[in-house]
This record gives C-alpha cells, structure tokens and sequence, in this order.
C-alpha cells in the first residue's frame, strides 16, 4: 500500500463546543438530582469533602465529557451548579 509524505495543512477540525461545570458547592446540599439526571456521568457527590453546613456536595470527574445539555442545571433545587461555554475560537 502507498503511503503519502504529505502532511495535512490545516489543524483537525475542534469539537463545535466545549463546556465548563461550575457547582456552588456552599449551596449544594447532595440531594444527587444532578448525579442522576446527567447522561454523561461527569458528576458525583464527594463523600469526602463537606461544606460549611456539614452537606455533601456534588463535583466533577469528568469535565471533558460534559455535553452542555443543561439538564444538571435544570434539575438543580438549589441553584448550585451552572454550564458556562468555552470561548474555543
Ligand atoms: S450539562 Fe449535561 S452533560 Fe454536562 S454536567 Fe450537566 S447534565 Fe451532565
Ligand atoms: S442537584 Fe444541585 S443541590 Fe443537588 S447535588 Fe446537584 S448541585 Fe447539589
């Protein structure tokens, strides 16, 4: 099989969009809405840490996977958690 020299010119194209989770984890109190309801699995409750009302609250784990569909942000009782775009251009 030939094997070409030539190699490409321009970058591979990007992902159209990348998104950041951000969670208040001060107002967070673990109730797990956002763990569940989230496709992607990018969220858990951190077992380890509390905040200063002695809650459990939610982090990421995986931020790449994160596909912006809101639904974390929906669910969300307490307004704790927020899907930011990424400026990638
Ligand atoms: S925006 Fe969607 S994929 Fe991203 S953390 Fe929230 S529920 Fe999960
Ligand atoms: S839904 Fe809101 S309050 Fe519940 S664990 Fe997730 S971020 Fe915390």
């Amino acid at each position: 099989m030939l094997k070409s020299k030539r190699t490409p010119i321009l970058a591979p194209p990007r992902a159209e969009k990348e998104y950041t989770v951000r969670i208040f984890s001060e107002q967070c109190d673990g109730c797990k809405l956002c763990v569940e309801f989230c496709p992607k699995d990018v969220l858990e409750i951190d077992l380890e840490s509390f905040n200063s009302r002695v809650l459990h609250y939610a982090k990421v784990i995986k931020p790449d996977e994160c596909v912006g569909c809101e639904q974390c942000e929906r669910i969300c009782p307490t307004a704790s958690i927020f899907i930011l775009e990424k400026d990638i251009s």
